[in-house]
């Protein structure tokens, strides 16, 4: 099989960077590697991955690794083709006597994926008692570990998304993306959901797309349709068709939240036959069907998000405290709406496979990203 380690994750190719510049391996007609000639010495070194006993340099773009062809190969298919002897044969070598394999990778990305295949259970990424993982890092170990076809890492991550980005029901769903609080699987900030639709589609997981596109459409700060957003080199921004679905899907979601922002207007009214409010408590609904409408409530995109915390922080305020049946009656309205609205994700980001509940179809979950994947889905 032809191999190319030129980095599929690149979204900003920059046409200066020449091979002249940074060598690479290539492809050639009979699939063998050829590496190009006039080796520059080696780059850094990464000290903290720099086995003396190592029997193999591997030299990212910016930083080099002494480590055993045995340890990469048991966990990447990838490297156990460049580490067959005709393939290892073909490599320069150092003065110590060490082949060299050049890749077009970030060294820093590397490192964590080197780093993850040596420590193992110990590593943060396998160990549930370290902190979460910073999502910068997440798609940066992702993308080499698709590269090089880490199943082990790739299993994980796809765990641990889908422990961000549940799809079974919507009781799971937490519009903060920190569904464990401090536990949580994947620490991101608010500009990391741009970066989420094409996450999952390098994962494979078709059914995560209708949830990583909502919480795109509840980012606050938008900034990132005009700038994209940045990791390090890279620019990362929404495709043509993910930007069609944000735009429509915004609207589609702002109609289901005025749905549900409308039922204390209801209530007020009287006008829901059940289950109704008390004669009591109609001017405290209509007092919350007016807050409603100043805080926002009608056109935000946000209809999955639980209306309870701010119905308790109502409460304190006077004119607007329920009785306890009403209190109770209304939440469950809401969340009858709310439910409707998640059920409807599917058909707002034109995603099959929605609504869940139904038997996981595992294809969606377990197929690998096909070659060129990465590049393809973004556009920068
Ligand atoms: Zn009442």
């Amino acid at each position: 099989m032809p191999v190319s380690t030129r980095g599929r994750s690149r979204s900003d190719e920059d046409p200066e960077d020449t091979p002249r510049k940074r060598q690479k391996v290539e492809s050639d007609d009979e699939g063998a590697l050829q590496v190009l000639a006039e080796p520059t010495g080696i780059v850094e070194r990464c000290e903290e991955l720099w086995f003396e006993e190592g029997n193999v340099v591997v030299a990212a773009r910016d930083l080099a690794f002494k480590v055993h062809t045995g340890i990469l190969g048991r966990h990447s298919d990838i490297f156990k083709g460049f580490f067959i002897p005709v393939s290892l044969a073909q490599l320069p070598k150092g003065r110590d006597g060490c082949h060299i394999l050049r890749v077009d990778d970030a060294g820093s990305a590397l490192k964590e994926l080197f780093n993850v295949i040596y420590d193992g259970g110990n590593s943060k990424w396998f160990n549930s008692s370290k902190p979460p993982i910073q999502y910068a890092e997440f798609r940066s170990v992702v993308a080499v570990a698709v590269k090089y076809e880490v199943k082990e890492v790739l299993t994980e991550a796809r765990s641990r998304l889908s422990r961000l980005l549940p799809t079974e029901n919507m009781g799971d769903w937490d519009a903060n993306l920190r569904p464990d609080g401090e536990k949580t699987s994947i620490r991101m900030e608010q500009l990391d959901r741009a970066d989420l639709p094409r996450m999952v589609r390098v994962l494979g997981m078709q059914r995560e797309l209708a949830i990583a596109l909502y919480a795109c459409c509840c980012t606050r700060d938008l900034s990132f349709i005009a700038d994209g957003v940045r990791y390090g080199d890279e620019t990362v921004r929404l495709s043509d068709a993910d930007m069609l679905r944000f735009v429509r899907g915004r609207t589609a979601l702002a109609l289901e939240s005025s749905r549900i922002a409308k039922t204390f207007l209801q209530f007020g009214r009287g006008s829901l036959h059940e289950p109704a409010g008390c004669k009591e408590c109609r001017p405290a609904f209509q007092y919350l069907g007016i807050a409603a409408v100043v805080s926002g409530f009608f056109c935000t995109p946000s209809a999955l998000g639980p209306y309870g915390p701010w119905l308790t922080r109502m409460a304190a305020q006077p004119h607007s405290k329920l009785c306890k049946a009403c209190d109770t009656a209304v939440q469950g309205v809401i969340d009858q709406r709310r439910e409707q609205a998640w059920q409807k994700l599917g058909t707002i980001f034109d995603v099959p496979n929605w609504p869940p509940g139904q038997p996981k179809n595992n294809s969606d979950i377990a197929a690998p990203a096909a070659p060129g994947a990465l590049a393809a889905s973004q556009t920068a």
